[in-house]
């Protein structure tokens, strides 16, 4: 992944990011806050109950448990996408409560890569852009930092059929990345890829992060990487889908291999290991 070149340097970090956060650095100011937030659908089904969770500006939260614990309601219900059904949602924005978010505070990216396939890459990153009325000329710079901050800028002209599938999702990253989101909300993005490229966009990840001072929320089945990736790992059961646990990843960033193969991150996996095993047991029986 190449993260360097004039490109990616004017894509700059957004204002409210650089002010709180430094590049892997400090945890900032609560961004958003979900209060005693629960989701029952129609069919009954309660997806989420009693749920407190603060994001801070800088942080880079995992949201781990077996499926069906609620992580990706959590994580819609961030994004605006669904409505909890009680408690309340309150984000804030320099120092101040508001009852809803800006729409370019956030960046969805999906398990899929949800591309448009009749598309090229650029019209596929344009297109947050193109949806506030931003014409194609004036997302250029925007468009291209974004896919060089994946490494992607030469492959600008391509369809998503002529990508593989860790491209495609680089691809992804870049569309969220293109209105520069004070919060990144991820859902399993690596989960269908294999071993080396999921590290490989790890690595990117935290690179990305660094550079932007982004936050992010990430969910996953996995304990290895979201001891790799986070700062904090929220440990969630299902039935109702709940917080069980919260593990502070006490790791110094930048993170890299070397971390990979550390006696601290092995105790870490450990820790987090042993939470899962736990919130899996309390639904009474695997859902993994
Ligand atoms: P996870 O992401 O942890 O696998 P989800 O948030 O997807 O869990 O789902 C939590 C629970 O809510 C599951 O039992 C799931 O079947 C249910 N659920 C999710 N979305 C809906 C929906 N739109 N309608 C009804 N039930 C849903």
């Amino acid at each position: 992944m190449t993260l360097g070149g004039g490109q990616a340097a004017a894509l700059a970090p957004s204002p409210s990011a650089a002010a709180d956060a430094p590049a892997g650095g400090p945890i900032g100011a609560p961004i958003v806050r979900l209060a005693g937030v629960g989701k029952r659908f129609a069919n009954g089904v309660t997806a989420l109950s009693g749920l407190d969770l603060t994001i801070c500006q800088g942080e880079f939260v995992s949201l781990l448990g077996p499926s069906g614990c609620g992580k990706s309601t959590a994580l819609r219900i961030l994004a605006g996408l669904a409505a909890p059904s009680t408690g309340t949602v309150e984000w804030t924005r320099d120092g101040n409560s508001a009852t809803s978010r800006a729409s370019h505070d956030i960046g969805f990216v999906f398990q899929e890569p949800t591309l448009m396939p009749w598309a090229p890459v650029f019209a596929n990153v344009w297109l947050p852009l193109r949806l506030k009325g931003v014409s194609r000329a004036a997302a250029r710079d925007a468009v291209m930092d974004a896919l060089s901050l994946v490494g992607l800028e030469r492959f600008v002209d391509a369809y998503p059929r002529e990508l593989s599938g860790g491209m495609k999702m680089r691809v992804s990253i870049a569309r969220a990345l293109v209105t520069q989101p004070r919060i990144l909300l991820m859902d399993e993005p690596f989960a269908a890829l294999d071993e080396i490229t999921r590290q490989r966009l790890n690595d990117d990840l935290l690179s990305i992060k660094a550079r932007l001072g982004t936050t992010v929320v990430f969910v996953t089945h996995s304990v290895f990487e979201s001891t790799y990736l986070s700062t904090r790992i929220v440990v969630m059961a299902a039935r109702p889908g709940r917080i069980l646990e919260t593990i502070d990843v006490d790791a110094p960033l930048p993170r890299d291999q070397r971390f990979r193969t550390s006696v601290l991150y092995n105790a870490i996996c450990e820790e987090t290991s042993r939470a899962l095993l736990a919130a899996i047991a309390t639904a009474g029986d695997s859902h993994l």
